[in-house]
């Protein structure tokens, strides 16, 4: 029996409950295909403040570093939005994915058929569309030098060396290599110097993969070519800032941002999240959707355990799950014959999960 050791890290908010049903079904998942997942436990966020005084304690990145790879849930909320910009959640975050040294971020964007409905777009719109954006996670300008916040101006430095760029953009072709074979790399080449360097080496790292198409966009015209036709797409390779942005705009496509996971990859560990927040404003309602989470725990087996079977067991268990027509609350509008808590539907996928 092959055995995995998961570094759990619930964080605050909606993150404890939506955790909890994705290792339900990487339990089940673990019955199934015969795998022995432990899982051990640490603080982030908000609570590691509260209870250690720091977001981010050493315990956690050692932790981290010394599994196979790292389940997430979320972190952040009202009660430590006063803090010094040091010890707030989000800081902590920042700095794992850095000690971690994961600088790809890849979000999937898949439009369930039974969910058309949900998204704000038109059905024919969205129907079918299945693209992945693969974001810069750990320079651009959110960790670019120098920045200040005086009292009357403030700055930040979006600067990316060329093999920063050229290692997230080899992780983009690899991908497409295995999709539809399309990169779109967006940046901001018409104006930002930064942009022009990611273009030149985007067309340099393309000369590797003469099988995947190359093109770009600029970023403005991307987030609106996301809205107008969102098929176009198979990866899009964007630099953080960018691709913060466009992966929110592109989780609406789907209808709820409950149902969109994410990969943080490249670099010792991978941590495996959904792209939502901790939801404050329904935490511990029981209502939250696990299913972002759960297919968080399928890339997990996908990218850093390489249990293709096990992960594609998730997809189509979730799948099956909303085509039998169960719904938690944010989706419950659409094709619901049954509206859900989050445990209800972290049971109901669990069953769902075969060989
Ligand atoms: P959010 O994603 O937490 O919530 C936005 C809206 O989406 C809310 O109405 C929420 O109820 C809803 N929502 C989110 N996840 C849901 C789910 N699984 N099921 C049903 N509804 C869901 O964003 P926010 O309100 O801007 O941020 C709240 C906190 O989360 C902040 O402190 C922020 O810094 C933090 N945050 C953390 C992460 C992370 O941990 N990676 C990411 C984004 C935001």
């Amino acid at each position: 029996m092959k055995s995995y050791n998961i570094a759990v890290i619930k964080g605050d908010g909606i993150g404890p409950e939506i955790v909890d049903e994705a290792i339900k079904v990487l339990d089940r998942v673990g019955e199934v295909f015969d795998i022995d997942f432990s899982y051990k436990e640490y603080l982030m966020g908000g609570c590691a403040y509260d209870e250690t005084g720091d977001p981010l304690p050493n315990e956690t990145v050692e932790g981290a570093l010394n599994s196979d790879a790292v389940l997430f849930g979320s972190i952040g909320g009202y009660k430590w939005d006063h803090l010094h910009r040091d010890l707030k959640p989000e800081t902590g975050l920042l700095r794992f994915r850095t000690a971690l040294g994961v600088f790809a971020n890849l979000r999937p964007v898949k439009v369930y058929h039974e969910l058309t409905g949900a998204s704000h777009l038109k059905e024919e719109i969205v129907d079918g569309v299945d693209l992945m954006v693969v974001r810069e996670l750990t320079g651009g300008i959110y960790f670019g030098k120098p920045r200040e916040k005086r009292e009357d101006m403030a700055y930040n430095t979006m600067v990316y060396t060329k093999e920063e760029i050229r290692r997230i953009a080899k992780i983009a072709f690899e991908i497409a290599q295995k999709r539809r074979k399309k990169v779109c790399s967006v940046d901001k080449a018409n104006v930002l110097e930064v942009s022009q360097l990611w273009r030149e080496t985007a067309e340099e790292v393309a000369k590797e993969y003469p099988e995947v198409e190359l093109t770009h966009m600029y970023v403005d015209n991307a987030s609106m070519q996301l809205i107008l036709d969102p098929k176009q797409f198979d990866v899009i390779l964007t630099g953080n800032i960018f691709g913060d942005i466009l992966s929110d705009e592109a989780s609406m496509i789907s209808g709820s941002i409950g149902l969109l996971p994410s990969a943080s990859i490249g670099g010792k560990i991978g941590v495996y999240e959904p792209i939502h927040g901790s939801a404050p404003d329904i935490a511990g309602q029981g209502i939250a959707n696990p299913i972002a989470t759960i297919s968080s725990a399928a890339m997990l087996l996908k990218y850093s355990l390489n249990e293709l079977d096990a992960s594609l067991a998730i997809d189509r268990a979730i799948a099956k799950t909303l085509h039998d027509g169960y719904r938690t609350a944010d989706m419950a509008k659409y094709g619901a014959k049954k509206v859900c808590s989050t445990s209800e539907m972290g049971d109901i996928i669990a069953k769902n999960i075969e060989k």
